[in-house]
Order: C-alpha cells, then sequence, then structure tokens
C-alpha cells in the first residue's frame, strides 16, 4: 500500500467532519479502517491524527480510540503557539487580542447566556473568592471563568478563539502568577463578580464596560508580576525598528521564572 500523506488523512476526517458523518462525541472509525478507506499506510493515519490532534480536532483516549471532541468547540492553542515562538507575542499583544475578542463576547453572553452558563459562571466566580491564597488555582478559575463566557457569547468563532488565546495566555501567565498580590487578587475576583453580575442582568452595556475594565486592570496587575518586561520589550521594539523591512522579528525571550511543571 501506498504511504500516502498526512494531508490525505486530515482532509479526509474533515470531509466526514463537513458531511456530518462525524459530530461532536463520534468515534473516529479504527485506524485500519481509516487506512482502507483512505488508501494510505497505519504509520501515516497515525501522523494525520496527531495533527489533528494538535489542531483540537479530535482527542485520542487510551484504549477506547480517537473521538471528537464532545462540549464547545475548541482549537488547540498549537498554531498561536507556533506564531509566539516564531514572533514572540509581547504582554501588550496578548490582551489587545483579549479586549477585542472578550469585550464583544460578554455583551453577547448578556444577551444569550444559557441558565447553566450563567450557573457555571457563579460557579466560577465562587472558586475565585476560595481560591485567593493559591494564585494558581485562582488562575485556572479565572480562565475557566472567560471560556465559559465567550462560550455563552453563543458565537462558535468567538468560542474558539478564545479558547485558543486562553490557552496561551495559561502558559504564559502560569509562570509569573504565584507573584500575584493580595490585593491584586481580590480585585480581581470583584470584576469577575461585576462581569457575572451584568451578564445575569442581562446588562449587555454594563458586561461590556466591565469586561474592558477588567482586562485593563489584569493587565496592569500582570506588569508587575513580571516588570522586567517592559524593558525586554523596549529593547525589542528597538531592534525591531532597526531590521531591515522584512526581516524577521528577533527570537522570542526565553522563559523566565519557576521551570513548568
Ligand atoms: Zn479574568
Amino acid at each position: 500500500m501506498a504511504e500516502g500523506s498526512t494531508e490525505q488523512v486530515v482532509s479526509h476526517v474533515r470531509g466526514l467532519i463537513e458531511r456530518r458523518a462525524l459530530r461532536p462525541g463520534d468515534r473516529l472509525p479504527a485506524e485500519r479502517d481509516l487506512a482502507l478507506q483512505i488508501g494510505v499506510s497505519r504509520p501515516t493515519v497515525r501522523a494525520g491524527l496527531r495533527a489533528l490532534a494538535a489542531m483540537g480536532v479530535v482527542r485520542s483516549r487510551h484504549g477506547s480510540g480517537t473521538y471528537i471532541p464532545d462540549g464547545p468547540p475548541m482549537l488547540g492553542s498549537e498554531p498561536l503557539s507556533f506564531l509566539a515562538a516564531l514572533h514572540g507575542f509581547t504582554r501588550d499583544e496578548m490582551y489587545e487580542a483579549r479586549r477585542i475578542m472578550e469585550v464583544g463576547a460578554a455583551g453577547l453572553a448578556a444577551e444569550r447566556a444559557t441558565p447553566e452558563q450563567l450557573a457555571t459562571l457563579a460557579e466560577e466566580v465562587a472558586s475565585l473568592f476560595a481560591s485567593m491564597q493559591d494564585p494558581q488555582r485562582f488562575l485556572v478559575h479565572d480562565i475557566n471563568f472567560h471560556r465559559t463566557l465567550a462560550s455563552a457569547s453563543g458565537n462558535h468563532i468567538v468560542a474558539s478563539i478564545v479558547e485558543m488565546i486562553s490557552a496561551l495566555y495559561y502558559e504564559r501567565r502560569r509562570q509569573t502568577a504565584a507573584r500575584a498580590s493580595d490585593r491584586d487578587l481580590r480585585d480581581a475576583a470583584e470584576m469577575h463578580r461585576r462581569i457575572y453580575q451584568a451578564v445575569r442582568s442581562k446588562d449587555a452595556d454594563a458586561a461590556r464596560q466591565a469586561m474592558h475594565e477588567h482586562l485593563q486592570q489584569a493587565s496592569q496587575h500582570q506588569a508587575k508580576e513580571s516588570p522586567e518586561e517592559h524593558s525586554t520589550n523596549g529593547k525589542r521594539a528597538a531592534e525591531r525598528t532597526a531590521s531591515t523591512p522584512g526581516a524577521r522579528r528577533v527570537a522570542p525571550r526565553p522563559r523566565r521564572g519557576k521551570p513548568s511543571h
């Protein structure tokens, strides 16, 4: 049998999804069957499935095969991680992207959130207040709040993009989150409560306003967690300006702080 290419596997699975032969929660055909259907070798099928998993399109469960993830659509953070590695996102760019997506999402959530989504948001707010002694746990609930809110916007594209940005944000923030001050965590928890209350009372303007303020404040808090970032960014900006047109930006700075687990 011809070895075939990973792209054939990816486009075959995309075809199955587009034709609705595969829906969220469904299990993909066994590797052997996929190899026969597509006319490629089994190692190629495996490589294709790995590529799809990196994109977040499929998820493999040990011992029971490969599935289309259930629940809200989710794209892996791989594409953005690559971009980050290539171009070295700044904190400002990250928060700018978050404001563009999430302020609008908060307004839509105020109009569209389901009772279940409101309940999840309420739980996340309670968990934020309960984890102020543990910044890493706080961060996880913080991100879950934002993912739930994005999904409550009822717009799958917005929800997917916020998922992707959140994954990247988590990777960054967890390296410095331990340095967050008690006061900053309390302020942040309060802001999430305000957003939640605006969404619950279906006040889209107030929800957008609160999200905007929260992301501004969060950006300032994070700047305090890693003050040296300013000078690094300044240096990079200078190098960017000095570089010839079309030249690549300088490499991202090395990871700092505690080694990731
Ligand atoms: Zn937040």
